[in-house]
């Protein structure tokens, strides 16, 4: 499959890239953490030209060259991002193109996928001073609607949920868990309450409710690793509004999925009106490495693990894609049923692999190489705007309802 650097395309290159449907994978690369150079770890990973990615369990830093010679574990991607990457460039290469497919009517999914302490969170959400994609999303999706000449158009709307021990929950309202149904727009959870939000502000204020109904869970991994996953993270994000957003007030639920609904309208051809849709998920995974056991004995071999089986289904249906089969299934977890769409939907879809440097995580990092590199031959349906032409109301029927409406509530 042609591999498409993305530094060189500009904006119309790069939705072009999308509309043929394939999902676009990208690997982001996180700065080595205190604890791991203090734990006397070296860097096993190598980024060149902001595309190629050499892994080493024998790494000499400044060589990558010797490490090509070494390891023989090289990856291409669509962009490969080194630690010195920015949030903004992360998200102007991997997600602006989506907002604008959003803005037409299209649908648009972003997830990171890595294990626990990668960046996952750091990259979707951020922090107050180095706001994620979500954040730089959102802001990005309100102006470009307040830029448009049909600004007044638009409307947006949100909903937030997690799947947690197969179920399925609404992070804006809390209660009864949510059951997943097919319908003619695909999987949908029945019940799901979509707000509408009306600016950026209003979104964040959304997001901050739904994370402090996020569900948290002490497990193996996180005795083990960094203290600072037992914290309650809270940051502010500035210019949105003041109110807190607590980054990792929750620890592990499976999937945490934000959804922006744009609706809008348009004049046809035929001079009526067009109801225009996009749906943009941002999605935050559970760390990959819960596939399998966190036990240092098992890491590296699949036998005897505590297999997640969610995750295992997420890997089932990637290979099932992958070989173009006809039966995907999706229906063996609620994460996959719930990743269907931006998986083997009419989506644009883009994944963002998050790797730490250090050598303590050899197999981690191999293992979210490996399903970023089969991620790569995904093929996506044809991603078209989705349109629904209205029959406009005639005065008599908007009176006729009126008058209905009036009598019951006498
Ligand atoms: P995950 O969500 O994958 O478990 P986090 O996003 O919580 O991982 O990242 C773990 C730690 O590393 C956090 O303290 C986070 O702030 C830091 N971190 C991750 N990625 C970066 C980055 N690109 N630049 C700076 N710090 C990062
Ligand atoms: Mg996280």
């Amino acid at each position: 499959s042609k591999t498409v650097d993305v530094r060189e395309l500009k904006t119309t290159e790069a939705k072009s890239t999308m509309e043929n449907g394939r999902i676009l994978v990208f690997v982001r690369l996180r700065p080595v953490a205190k604890k791991e150079r203090e734990a006397g770890s070296r860097c096993c990973v190598r980024i060149v030209n902001k595309r190629d990615v050499y892994l080493t369990e024998f790494a000499n830093e400044n060589d990558y060259l010797r490490l090509k010679r070494l390891c023989g574990r090289h990856f291409t991607f669509d962009a490969s991002f080194p630690d010195s990457t920015t949030q903004q460039e992360v998200y102007s290469k991997t997600t602006a193109g989506l907002v604008e497919a959003v803005l037409q009517g299209r649908n648009g999914s972003v997830f990171c996928y890595g294990a626990t302490g990668a960046g996952k969170t750091y990259t979707m959400l951020g922090t107050t001073d180095n706001p994620g994609v979500m954040v730089l999303a959102i802001k990005d999706l309100f102006s470009k609607i307040q830029q448009s000449s049909f600004d007044e158009n638009h409307t947006v709307h949100l909903s937030y949920l997690e799947v947690y021990n197969e179920t399925v929950r609404d992070l804006l309202s809390p209660g009864r868990p949510l059951v997943l149904r097919e319908d003619k727009q695909g999987i949908v959870a029945a019940g799901l309450t979509q707000y509408r939000a009306c600016s950026a502000d209003e979104v964040m204020a959304l997001l901050q409710q739904g994370n402090l109904n996020r569900t948290t869970e002490p497990t193996r991994a996180n005795e083990t690793s960094s203290r600072s996953h037992a914290i309650l993270q809270v940051v502010t994000i500035p210019n949105f509004c003041n109110n807190l957003i607590s980054s990792a007030s929750y620890k592990y639920p499976l999937l945490c999925k934000v959804q922006v609904v744009v609706k809008y309208q348009v004049k046809g051809a035929s001079g009526n009106v067009v109801n225009r849709v996009g749906k943009l998920s941002l999605i935050d995974l559970a760390g990959s490495e819960r596939a399998i056991a966190t036990d240092q004995r098992t890491l590296r071999s699949l036998e005897g693990a505590n297999i997640n089986r969610s995750l295992l289904a997420l890997s089932s249906c990637i290979n099932a894609l992958v070989e173009g089969k006809k039966h995907i299934p999706y229906r063996n977890s609620k994460l996959t049923q719930l990743l269907k769409d931006s998986l083997g939907g009419a989506c644009n879809t883009v994944m963002i692999a998050n790797i730490s440097p250090s050598s303590l995580s050899f197999g981690e990092t191999q293992n979210t190489l490996h399903w970023a590199d089969r991620a790569k031959e995904i093929r996506t349906k044809a991603c078209d705007v989705n349109e629904e032409t209205q029959i406009p109301d005639s005065e008599t029927d908007q009176a006729k309802l009126l008058l209905e409406l009036q009598k019951e509530n006498r």
